[in-house]
């Protein structure tokens, strides 16, 4: 487009309405017949009226604001969707680390009512298989007590099903006290390093993967062995049950077991599962 055209577009509508000099207009009519371009857009104009042209303008003014309107509800409904996310994200997290998670694999600990000091012994009891097999070992060397005693206040415990093999390697202990107060503590061993830890007084069952039946012997390789009757042994039906409470975070009181009160063998747990002795 040439400079010409440019002056002559800039005085089209005033030629149109046959208000300018004759001069210009004698220009105007020579670049027409010699240029297509601005000869268009006069022929533009001449069909046009002014009310047309009015009525185009503004529908154009009504569609480039609607345009507008539409691109600003877009913006709007992308920061709605923006927003949600964030708040399901946030509440995902609170969720996760605010609210009780399943505790089914919440390790609990043992924690004896008892000091290491009140210990007078420990018996150790096992077999392989056969009850009527069963051994016994009295551990009295303080140190041995001790070894014992720090290894299951120390155990972290799952509660976690196995698979209960038979003739199980089963070692049990039973922590005599000077008062007189006995408390059992059984291992079954179901594979390597792989067993439960129960007790029959306190109605437990606990997963463990640390290498309980080594105590047998490995403890203290000094000890004898004698044979045992299966009517002695910890867990036997022979032996009475105690009076143990059985007390969960959730429902406070779960179970309780009451028999003979002097010869009690309990456990108290810390964690979500505790037991209490029932006074
Ligand atoms: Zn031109």
């Amino acid at each position: 487009m040439s400079k010409q055209c440019d002056i002559v577009r800039d005085i089209l509508p005033l030629y149109v309405d046959g208000a300018c000099s004759e001069a210009s207009a004698e220009m105007v009519k020579e670049h027409l017949n010699a240029c297509a371009d601005c000869n268009a857009i006069y022929q533009k104009l001449l069909s046009h009226t002014s009310e047309d042209v009015l009525h185009e303008e503004s529908e154009s003014v009504i569609m480039r604001h609607e345009a507008k309107e539409k691109q600003r509800g877009r913006k709007k409904i992308t920061i709605a969707v923006l927003v949600s996310i964030a708040l399901c994200i946030i509440a995902i997290f609170t969720a996760l680390f605010l609210l009780p998670i399943n505790i089914a694999y919440e390790p609990v600990k043992i924690d004896f009512p008892f000091e290491v000091e009140d210990v007078e012994n420990v018996e150790m009891y096992h077999y392989d298989g056969v009850p009527e097999s069963a051994e016994k070992k009295v551990v009295v060397a303080e140190n041995d007590i001790k070894t014992l005693y720090d290894k299951f206040k120390g155990l972290s415990l799952k509660d976690k099903t196995t698979e209960e093999t038979a003739g199980a390697d089963v070692t049990s202990f039973r922590f005599n006290l000077s008062d007189g107060t006995s408390y059992d503590l059984i291992y079954a061993c179901y594979g390597v390093k792989n067993g439960e830890l129960k007790s029959a007084a306190g109605g437990f069952k606990y997963f463990t993967s640390a290498d309980i039946g080594s105590y047998w012997n490995n403890l203290n390789k000094e000890l004898e062995a004698t044979p045992v009757n299966e009517s002695e042994l910890p867990g036997s039906e022979s032996i009475s049950q105690n009076d143990i409470v059985l007390i969960t975070a959730k429902s406070k009181l779960v179970k309780a077991y009451e028999d003979d009160f002097e010869k009690s063998r309990n456990l108290i747990f810390t964690g979500n599962r505790r037991f209490y002795k029932y006074e």
